[in-house]
């Protein structure tokens, strides 16, 4: 899921477009387009190269406009090629091009529409998803684009963003939510379109946050928003105008040298924040409702993914021992189509940076869908759609998070977990004064402490240096430290594209470990707890192996 940005401008919008992008470049993509309409016809410009190279490729052909869309592109269906590239045209019966379309996420149904459109005579230039919605939208055209959408988005399955304008209707563009962020951006007699508020950033502060279902229509200086009903059909909606001051993409770097780094940095910083204003542990953390949400519950369902998985998979440890709660952690892609035993007496924790996850959002629907309906969220946007969902939300103050890999994200979620494991055992009487105080003081030292760790950058760097011509990793950890093995796991690969598992360390024996050998580093997460000397065990076993060990406990250890 990539980016968009579109525009309903007297002026030209291009420059608009472009810089919208480079703020959704750190998403990283593959491809990148723009289309506009241009002297009565679509145009566009499309690249396989940076945002950069296409904002030159629009001004040597000189694509300028009023009114246009421009996306960033990860591919999902189709090589990344030009001619894969977004904004895709469909191109009505007189050959001439009529409809251009930019989306985000997946069409599951693309093969039955595509078989369906080309018995239509609809013929197809990629090998996207994406192309068969310019197609549909085509096809349903009747001299209403808006009207078009609305009867597209009931054929479509899947998950998607689209921003969609018509050669017929010069001053106007067509936004759809599903599944993947949209939102509206209100100008002074201009209209823009986004897949995040930070892409207009310096262009307009005042934010429509479209909900799941929602389709807006964009012309000059106005927008109607319609909303999608249980049978499938539309009707018109208000949506609140929300003033977001939306960081800027072209935030100072500082002394970091890319903004993962920034952000590992700014942990101590985002964790302190986030404990402000925390002076005793009480319900109304949560919201106004909690003591009413929390009372009677007898179980505790978390919902994530990824990263987000990893800090319930954590609470849940906590959660059991402290607060005496049995927890269940799905991911959330599993558990939204599974058949699972629901219990009303559930709360129901979704956790999401974002708070836009859409697998997440699906899954929290589910779970309320069986008649679970004491819900809290632990997110990092105040505005998003899961805190808009949720009975109850925790925001973490991380700020902004660019790096796509979470990392002060992670920490904080785990101190509202935390708080939230505090809370439910003091609710249950399992909290006495004398803990709550000694919880209290632990956290309020844990920014000095992160900063301690944060300290240890050279040794890390000589580390990574080690790891540099390693195709395979593990990571081992006991109790309530697998699943920080488990995020370390994750971080190698998406960040270094290396192989990385990891396991509870008890299990190495029952498998892993016939993969160690010298050529497999093995990083243990060792901190100086009651299980340490059972870790010590395993650690023997990967020495015995020949394995290199990379152990972080109290400090770190030099490398055995
Ligand atoms: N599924 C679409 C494609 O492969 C959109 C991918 C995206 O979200 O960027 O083109």
């Amino acid at each position: 899921m990539c980016g968009i940005v579109g525009a309903v401008s007297h002026r030209d919008i291009v420059p608009i477009l472009v810089e919208g992008l480079k703020r959704l470049e750190y998403r990283g993509y593959d491809s990148c387009g723009v289309a506009v309409h241009q002297g009565g016809e679509l145009r566009r410009t499309r690249s396989t190269a940076r945002v950069a190279e296409l904002e030159t490729q629009a001004s040597t052909e000189g694509v300028a406009a009023g009114t246009g869309i421009a996306h960033t592109r990860w591919a999902t269906h189709g090589a990344p090629a030009v001619h894969n590239a977004h904004p895709h045209f469909s191109t009505g019966p007189n050959g001439v091009a009529r409809i251009a379309l930019v989306h985000n996420g997946i069409i599951e149904n693309h093969d039955e529409l595509r078989a369906e459109l080309q018995a239509k005579g609809f013929r197809f230039e990629s090998q996207t998803d994406t192309e068969v919605i310019a197609h549909l939208v085509n096809h349903l055209y009747d001299g209403d684009l808006f009207d078009a959408v609305q009867r597209a988005a009931q054929r479509l399955k899947g998950a998607y963003a689209i921003a969609v304008f018509c050669r017929d209707e010069p001053q106007r563009v067509v936004g759809a939510r599903e599944g993947s962020p949209l939102v509206l951006g209100v100008g002074q007699g201009e209209t823009f379109l986004a897949s995040d508020a930070m892409a207009l950033a310096g262009v307009t502060d005042q934010i429509v946050y479209l909900d799941e279902g929602d389709i807006v229509d964009l012309q000059l200086g106005k927008h109607w928003i319609v909303a999608r009903q249980g049978d499938g059909s539309h009707r018109p909606v208000q949506r609140e105008v929300r003033t977001v001051h939306a960081h800027s993409g072209a935030a100072e770097l500082g002394p970091y040298r890319h903004y993962m780094q920034k952000e590992i940095f700014e942990q101590p910083r985002a964790i302190a924040d986030t404990l402000d204003g925390v002076t005793d542990i009480q319900p109304s953390l949560f919201g106004d409702e909690a003591v009413r949400v929390f009372d009677g519950i007898d179980r505790v369902l978390i919902l994530a993914c990824g990263t987000s998985s990893y800090s319930g998979l954590t609470a849940k440890y906590w959660l059991e021992a402290i607060a005496g709660l049995p927890t269940a952690v799905e991911i959330a892609s599993e558990y939204r189509y599974r058949e699972s035993v629901p219990d009303p007496r559930t709360l129901v924790v979704t956790i999401s940076q974002s708070g836009e996850t859409a697998d997440t959002l699906a899954a929290l629907k589910h779970a309320r869908a069986q008649g679970m309906q004491r819900t809290l969220t632990i997110c990092n946007v105040a505005t998003s759609a899961m805190v808009r969902e949720c009975q109850l939300a925790f925001i973490t103050r991380a700020g902004v998070e660019i790096g796509v890999a979470s990392t002060k994200a992670f920490t904080t979620q785990l101190v509202a977990l935390f708080l939230l494991t505090l809370t439910l055992a003091k609710l249950r009487g399992r909290l006495p004064e004398t803990g709550e105080a000694a919880a209290l003081r632990n956290l309020r030292h844990l920014p000095s402490a992160v900063q301690s760790v944060l300290a240890l950058e050279p040794q890390i760097i000589a580390w990574a240096e080690a790891f540099v011509p390693k195709q395979h990793a593990l990571f081992l950890g006991r109790g309530r430290h697998y699943p920080v093995a488990l995020e370390g796991a994750l971080k190698l690969k998406e960040i270094s594209y290396i192989h990385a598992e990891a396991y509870p360390a008890g299990e190495l024996k029952h498998g892993p470990l016939a993969l160690v050998d010298a050529a497999m580093p093995v990083v243990t997460v060792a901190p100086a707890d009651d299980l340490l000397e059972k870790l010590k065990s395993n650690m023997q076993e990967v020495r015995a192996r020949g394995g290199e060990l990379y152990v972080t406990s109290r400090g770190i250890w030099p490398r055995v």
